[in-house]
């Protein structure tokens, strides 16, 4: 089912999107050589209950999708680095120079949720590695452009695709935005992709995560052996940037934003 948001509900996702947000922020900041994403995670979490937030990943059962049962996610943020694409778990691992870390973070306010994910790029990186990234991220706001009301889920989904097939990046399939409101995944689906379906019209009050993952190698991915960590097939290097927005009358508005 999908819902359409009051103004008073997309205030409250603003609020969680801030949260989040601003985690994201501090990432960047403490993001060096030498620290454990276990650290990173703590702080994160820090963060999101001090904001009087609630961390949506922490407790989340969606492993069950990718592994053999119900596998609660550990921790409050996924970080996913190298050829890691999505859903990371923090551990012991410390952050190495020339490495994408990619840090996905959800919190809940008042019931409502904010998601938003970054890509960041630790020391320096091949012009390929630096170039990926930031397709990455225009691809995510194309998509958002795109997020009129009026317009449909595929004009989404075109937007993303054109920027990954401009750049000659493989576009990650299984894992798709979607939406989002009193629960972190809700309807409709939004593929980086064109799927040959129109989709639903999208109208003012829907909220929605755009996510993009692209890679340089083809875009196959698997689940490891943890249950959560979504890897490339090849082993190439990947990108993912993700905003929660409102599709409003006047257009979208990013809520994952300080
Ligand atoms: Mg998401």
């Amino acid at each position: 089912m999908i819902t359409r948001k009051s103004a008073r509900e997309i205030e409250l996702m603003r609020r969680a999107g801030r949260v989040v947000a601003e985690v994201l922020a501090l990432m960047e900041s403490e993001l060096k050589p030498g620290v454990s994403t276990a650290h990173l995670d703590a702080l994160a979490e820090r963060h999101i209950r001090a904001a009087g937030a609630t961390p949506s990943f922490k407790g989340y059962l969606g492993g069950r999708r990718y592994g053999k049962g119900p596998k609660a996610f550990p921790a409050s943020t996924c970080i996913s680095i190298d050829s890691e694409v999505v859903h990371g778990i923090p551990g012991e691992r410390t952050i190495r120079a020339g490495s994408l870390v990619s840090v996905d973070v959800g919190a809940i306010v008042d019931g409502w949720h904010g998601d938003g994910a970054r890509t960041f790029i630790v020391g320096d990186v091949a012009a390929e590695v630096r170039g990926l990234v930031d397709s990455t991220r225009l691809a995510m706001m194309a998509g958002i452009a795109a997020a009129k009301a009026g317009a449909r889920i595929s004009d989404i989904s075109a937007a993303i695709e054109d920027v990954g097939m401009a750049g000659g990046y493989g576009i990650v399939r299984p894992f798709v935005g979607h939406g989002i409101g009193t629960d972190m995944h809700e309807d409709p689906q939004v593929p980086n992709y064109r799927t040959g379906s129109r989709g639903v019209e999208l109208q003012p009050g829907m909220c929605l995560a755009i996510e993009p993952m692209f890679t340089l190698g083809d875009g196959d991915v698997y689940v490891e052996a943890d249950g959560w960590t979504v890897a490339t097939a090849d082993d190439a290097l990947a990108a993912h940037f993700e905003h929660t927005i409102a599709i409003t009358a006047s257009g979208p508005q990013i809520l994952t934003k300080v």
